[in-house]
């Protein structure tokens, strides 16, 4: 069987042939070059308005353009580009179905390297295929960019915004899912914390759009409170209960560590050492050995040991279903804080109290999302930033987090190669 015959079975070209296959030896790399020419009888098209075209001339030399290799050999289209005389936009060089003007890669070779770049690092996809990371990167983005003009925008109706740390000195990134109907994607990414990078992606979305969101869940940064209630006011409004349970526990670790000080400085028996996880987790996802450990400290007074208990004690405030009943909760379990004397969950406890009505919004909602779905977003967000050195870029973290969680459609293939 011969190259040509596999060729034409899994891509084929409506207004180009196969010609022949030579093995080429090309700065110790071997590789297949395969010949392509235009199909007797069809005119080329501009690359401009993509209508037909007399030809205009030829390059002077073919070029090479990178295809799926085969048996670990490298494979490239090699072909003769064309200009045409478009009567609409002049002189311009022809459109070929296989590649697009900026890149070597073929786009079925860049569909293939961004599909296992969903699998492997983007370093581990480029040596298994003899390739540089900048072009596995140049593939997502490629993949990326076309998902990005072709999704669907419709039916959205629950958003959460979410903010992420990126790099140490306090970047942060802004992240807009959808989580309504059993579609949790990826919206938007942009630079930033601010009302300005909140609010750009109202207007992508667009008013007409905006205007059916019902739901949207947030944490309680000022910025974001400001530009939900401007831009989808209809909406109820939710703080998330991920997003208030994770500064209850910042704040318990503040508690913990700075008693853990007081008492090394004091040179007392040190009971507060590597005690971190057994104070934030929850009982149930204690170790066996963490277990009895915790039940000993508790036995102890100490001011962690009290905001342990206030911790554990607030997340009652989920099993209730009502929300007046929620809200009389959050009142003795606040003024309870308030009289702990200690200081960091009282700065809690007066947020909380500051932002009640939103907070019960949550049980108003309840049942329209599941309360894990922003905190699973979150983590997923985390590892593939972890995954990914080389991430430093914001232009490589925004694509590398479309890929993995815009659910993005991708173009139709005729034949999937991995
Ligand atoms: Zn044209």
């Amino acid at each position: 069987m011969l190259v040509k015959t596999i060729l034409n079975r899994c891509e084929r070209f409506k207004c180009f042939v196969y010609g022949q296959v030579r093995f080429v030896t090309q700065a110790g790399r071997d590789s297949l070059d395969v010949e392509v020419k235009p199909r007797k009888g069809s005119a080329a098209l501009c690359s401009c308005c993509h209508q037909a075209a007399p030809c205009y001339d030829h390059a002077s030399e073919p070029r090479r353009f990178e295809f799926v290799p085969l048996w670990g050999y490298a494979v490239f289209l090699v072909y003769v580009m064309r200009r045409v005389d478009c009567p609409r936009c002049g002189v311009k060089v022809e459109e070929v179905p296989w590649a697009d003007g900026k890149h070597q890669l073929t786009k079925t070779y860049m569909q293939f390297l961004a599909s296992w770049a969903r699998s492997l690092s983007w370093t581990e996809v480029s040596r298994r295929f003899q390739t540089s990371w900048e072009k596995v990167f140049h593939a997502v983005e490629y993949i990326v960019e076309w998902g990005l003009q072709h999704r669907n925008l419709d039916g959205i109706t629950a958003i959460g915004v979410d903010e992420i740390q990126w790099k140490k000195n306090h970047k942060y990134l802004t992240l807009v899912y959808q989580i309504n109907g059993g579609v949790v994607r990826l919206l938007w990414i942009s630079k930033d914390r601010t009302v300005e990078s909140f609010s750009a992606f109202f207007d992508m979305l667009g008013e007409k759009r905006s205007a059916f969101i019902e739901h949207v869940c947030s944490d309680m940064w000022k910025p974001y409170l400001q530009v939900i209630a401007q831009r989808v006011s209809q909406a109820v409004h939710i703080l998330d209960r991920f997003h208030i349970v994770a500064r209850i526990n910042k704040a318990l670790d503040e508690v913990r560590a700075s008693e853990h000080r007081r008492m090394q400085a004091a040179g007392r028996e040190p009971l507060l050492t590597k005690t971190r996880w057994l104070l934030l987790k929850r009982p149930e996802n204690l170790t066996e050995k963490q277990e009895p450990r915790l039940r000993e400290l508790v036995q102890y007074n100490l001011q962690s040991v009290r905001a342990y208990l206030l911790k554990e004690e607030f997340q009652l405030l989920w099993t209730y279903i009502s929300p007046a009943w929620a809200g009389k909760f959050i009142d003795r379990w606040t003024t309870r804080v308030m009289r702990s004397r200690i200081e960091p969950l009282k700065r809690e406890a007066l947020t909380i109290r500051r932002h009640k009505p939103l907070i019960l919004n949550w049980f108003k909602a309840k049942g329209a999302f599941s309360s894990g779905v922003v905190e699973g977003l979150n983590n997923k967000v985390k590892l593939t930033m972890r995954k990914s050195y080389g991430f430093r870029h914001y232009k490589t973290i925004e694509i590398a987090l479309y890929h993995s969680m815009g659910a993005l459609p991708e173009p139709d293939v005729t034949h999937r190669f991995c």
